[in-house]
């Protein structure tokens, strides 16, 4: 925004009106924020308005850093291959008009919901905007309590898990909090030709080194022993046992994913990245101050404050001093085990027939966590194929979207809202 100005995001508005015709004449559509567009599709049975069906998308991108390492511009939204190339064409626009395309598919063949419908698409997920969270709030200030949220999260995956050669739709079923710290010291560092032993760069080169060399504790969410069930059976070799076995001792599992470290370890409990570390600005001066950013990702089940006094913990200087820069507390856990999850299922099955639904914790966050505390049931699922060499392209260059998953993304949507609002 601070580049563009609002300009783009007013002409991408504008044309949405150009593209769905008849979703902006049956739905009501509020500009919350400057960037928020909240879509209202007003059901026939009054008894069910205040327990809606809430879709998310956002429209603003992640930023291009180098528009020549591009095979096609990342604006032009080329179609080649099957594909359409451009920064957003999966994260996250490739959900939105699959969102617009089912509405308007559905509006062409006369239907007409029974529980109301919101969409709610925020122009400021990548910056963690307030949208999102001022739409959420809209409807919360109004009595409503969502029946179901789904926004973008997991996708349909072709190597879930290692060893499991099948497809998979991964739901995010719950989000681990995302917090940024920043590590300062100030001090007397000494003479260059006579340094103290405890310098600023020292002290804080130690305490990134003390939090981030062992591992947090383990704890599994319970939507992982679900996803480990769930895949086992697509598991090949030895791997077929391992898994259900794990699948039925939580506790080992999450011993076991903790002590395989990466994305595993990531799954069983919080994580801790180093991002940035600043000192000094010349070889032959000590600097007076050291400091230092640290990504944390705060594992279900655990608290922002919780973290913090650990991560002090392990520190253990007084002299580093530590910021939160920004946090959120992860999200708990939807059940699976109720129609909304079901719906979800048959969804995929109509429009992915023969891939696994698998539920799991998304390690990043989305705007849909703004409804965590008031919806009955809130999943983060992009109904879209994500191969494993397509994953980079989001935020990376070369971003794109097959034209056969934005197709099955509307039947996705279209079989959902049928079955949940119709
Ligand atoms: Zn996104």
């Amino acid at each position: 925004m601070g580049s563009t100005g609002i300009g783009p995001f007013e002409r991408f508005i504008e044309t949405l009106r150009l593209l769905y015709p008849l979703m902006h004449t049956h739905l009501e559509c509020e500009r919350v924020t400057d960037v928020g567009l909240l879509y209202h599709w007003k059901g026939e049975n009054p008894a069910l308005a205040k327990t809606p069906v809430v879709l998310m998308a956002h429209f603003d991108v992640a930023p291009v850093v180098n528009p020549d390492a591009w095979t096609h511009p990342p604006f032009s939204g080329m179609i080649a291959d099957d594909r359409v190339w451009g920064r957003g064409a999966f994260d996250d626009k490739g959900c939105l008009v699959a969102i617009c395309e089912a509405v308007e598919s559905l509006l062409t063949r006369g239907f007409t919901p029974e529980r109301d419908i919101y969409l709610c698409f925020g122009g400021n997920e990548e910056t963690r905007g307030d949208a999102a969270a001022t739409m959420a709030e809209t409807l919360r200030d109004r009595g409503i309590r969502p029946y179901l949220v789904l926004d973008e999260g997991g996708a349909v995956v072709d190597a879930p898990l290692p060893k499991v050669n099948a497809q998979a739709a991964m739901v995010g079923v719950g989000e681990k909090g995302v917090m940024t710290i920043k590590l300062t010291c100030e001090g007397h560092p000494g003479q260059i030709f006579a340094p103290s032993r405890r310098t600023p760069i020292a002290r804080i080169g130690g305490a990134v080194a003390r939090v981030t060399s062992r591992t947090f504790p383990a704890r599994l969410p319970s939507a992982v022993p679900a996803m480990i069930a769930a895949l086992a059976p697509h598991a090949s070799g030895s791997a077929r046992p391992l898994y259900s076995m794990l699948a039925r001792v939580p506790f080992t599992a999450a011993q076991f994913f903790a002590r395989l470290g990466g994305h595993a370890a990531s799954l069983a409990a919080t994580t801790v990245a180093p991002t940035q570390i600043e000192a000094g600005t010349t070889s032959d001066h000590l600097p007076t101050n050291a400091s230092a950013i640290l990504n944390v990702r705060i594992a279900v089940g655990r608290t922002v404050d919780s973290t913090l006094s650990l991560i002090k913990r392990r520190i253990a200087d007084p002299g580093v001093t530590i910021t939160i820069i920004d946090s959120s507390n992860p999200c708990a856990e939807s059940p699976i085990d109720n129609p909304q999850f079901a719906a979800i299922r048959a969804a995929v099955d109509a429009s992915y027939p023969g891939v696994v639904t698998a539920p799991y914790v998304m390690s990043a966050a989305t705007d849909s966590r703004h409804f965590a505390d008031f919806a009955d049931a809130v999943y983060r699922f992009s109904p879209l194929k994500l191969s494993s060499e397509q994953r980079p392209t989001i935020h990376g260059p070369d971003e794109w979207v097959d034209l056969d998953s934005l197709h099955r993304g509307q039947v996705f949507q279209e079989h959902l809202l049928r079955s949940t609002a119709g």
